[in-house]
């Protein structure tokens, strides 16, 4: 009742925009020709970059993109799937929109990446005024699909269609850009959803990411994160991961090289050795744990134990200089026991994270686990993530005081999100560092005396530069 309820507004309006608002020079509204779109970004750096390629892809083909949605008149909604809750924001997002298109009928509106994947032709179900559906391996054809081209249709989800080589590195601001250098996913981690959507794994090749990191040099760059859902198994031909670091490193004039996501149970002590030799390769690694309980990690399907991953965080630590490590960290996952949890505590204890994302276990319906009992109280789940965060800001904190007294090279992203005087920039082991300074413009990297530090946050003065 309710979704027929609402089609019926969207008749009644396209109706009175053909009697009221036809626009000489253009067809009649509701078939106005697309020039300017918005798009809104839901979720991870995955999806960033999909939608500064798509961006790119847009505007390549003579579409203007506008910060303001009223004046778009195509809106994209890029979607994430991995929690209930981002799916929530964009379902919330879709019947804002349907408001917008009352009053500009011929706006349309298009549902790319993760959620289009999972759901397809059921998210027009649910909301009706989206007309376009386009998933994880297709959300680059919107220009065509938009166009009419042949073979395209306004729901296209299937695998398989993408031409990696085509697919353009994506700017994150002016002076860093996201490279993408895999796509999907050959685990199967029995909570996430990300396979299901993003498909089996496709590497690009070594030629076009180096490639693709020259041009963005020569385009002012002067960072690159080279992205994946598992960058540690990234293969293509005879590259793998560490070959593929050594050639961005030492084949481009790139300064920086940051890299994620890593997984445990695939990162080499390779890639630890290239790291110490390359300087241009940022000691930055984000290394999920999860869980410090071996059952857990089994039932999860994480493929390493605690052991082996100490044993990594060791090697990494005795092979860098200096390193920062970041991770995830999952509480009240099904069957989750009390000890099981105090295992994770200790491990967190042990291994001294920088900082870490830290979640309460829920349901992904379509995963493995979503078969599991979800028996772990909502309140006891709670309870396990405040204290555990409790823990690792204390942690956090005293890893951010050790840097205080040293000179830290930041790359400077703006002014501070709290005051206009202090500026922000990212040190080499990813760490946020604020500073008071006049005129420095956003892309240059500085060297900051540390002075202080609180758990998220490092505070300094512009240094003498070093001989
Ligand atoms: S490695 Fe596991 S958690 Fe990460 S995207 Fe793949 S399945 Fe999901």
């Amino acid at each position: 009742m309710f979704a027929f309820g609402i089609k019926t507004g969207i008749i009644f309006s396209v109706s009175l925009a053909r009697i009221c608002t036809h626009q000489p020079g253009s067809e009649v509204n509701n078939n106005r020709k697309i020039e300017t779109f918005h798009l809104a970004t839901f979720g991870c750096q995955m999806n960033l970059a999909d939608s500064s390629t798509l961006t790119a892809t847009l505007t390549s083909r003579g579409y203007r993109r506008v910060d303001d949605e009223s004046r778009a008149d195509l809106l994209i909604l890029n979607t994430c799937s991995v929690r209930e809750k981002a799916e929530r924001r964009v379902i919330g997002r879709l019947w804002d929109i349907q408001r917008h298109k009352h009053q500009r009928p011929h706006v349309k509106v298009a549902v790319v990446g993760c959620m289009a994947q999972r759901l397809g032709k059921q998210l027009i179900a649910l909301v009706p005024h989206v007309d376009y559906v386009l998933g994880t391996d297709r959300l680059f054809e919107l220009p065509d699909v938009i166009e009419g081209k042949e073979d395209t249709s306004p729901v296209m989800t299937a695998f398989g269609h993408e031409n990696m080589d085509v697919i353009t590195p994506a700017r994150e601001t002016s002076f860093s850009a996201f490279v993408t250098i895999v796509r999907g996913c050959d685990n199967n981690c029995t909570y996430c959803i990300v396979p299901h959507v993003r498909g089996s794994e496709r590497a690009h090749s070594a030629d076009h990411i180096v490639d693709s990191v020259r041009r963005l040099v020569d385009e002012g760059i002067v960072e690159v994160v080279l992205l994946g859902q598992n960058v540690n198994s990234y293969r293509h031909r005879d590259t793998d991961f560490p070959r593929l670091l050594r050639r961005v490193a030492s084949e481009t004039d790139i300064e920086r090289i940051r890299f994620m996501t890593s997984h445990p149970k695939d990162l080499s002590r390779r890639l630890v050795d290239v790291m110490a030799d390359e300087p241009s390769i940022m000691p930055h690694i984000h290394l999920p744990l999860q869980s410090g309980a071996n059952r857990i990690l089994q039932k999860m399907g994480r493929g390493y134990t605690v052991e082996h991953f100490e044993g990594i965080v060791e090697y990494i630590r005795r092979g860098l200089d200096y390193v920062s490590l970041t991770t995830d960290l999952i509480v009240g996952f099904p069957s989750e026991t009390a000890e099981e949890y105090e295992s994770t505590l200790a491990a967190v204890r042990r291994l001294q994270f920088d900082a870490a994302f830290m979640f309460r276990y829920s349901v992904r319906p379509g995963t493995v686990a979503a078969d599991y009992e979800d028996d772990v109280p909502e309140t006891e789940k709670v309870r396990r993530l405040k204290r555990l965060i409790e823990l690792q800001q204390e942690i956090g904190r005293q890893r951010n005081q050790r840097e205080v007294g040293q000179v830290r090279y930041g790359l400077i992203e703006g002014t501070s999100r709290r005051s206009v005087d202090y500026l922000r920039a990212r040190t080499e082991g990813n760490k946020i560092v604020l500073f008071k300074a006049g005129e420095a413009e956003a892309g240059r990297i500085i060297p900051i005396g540390v002075t202080s530090a609180d758990a998220f946050t490092l505070h300094g003065d512009v240094a003498e530069v070093r001989s």
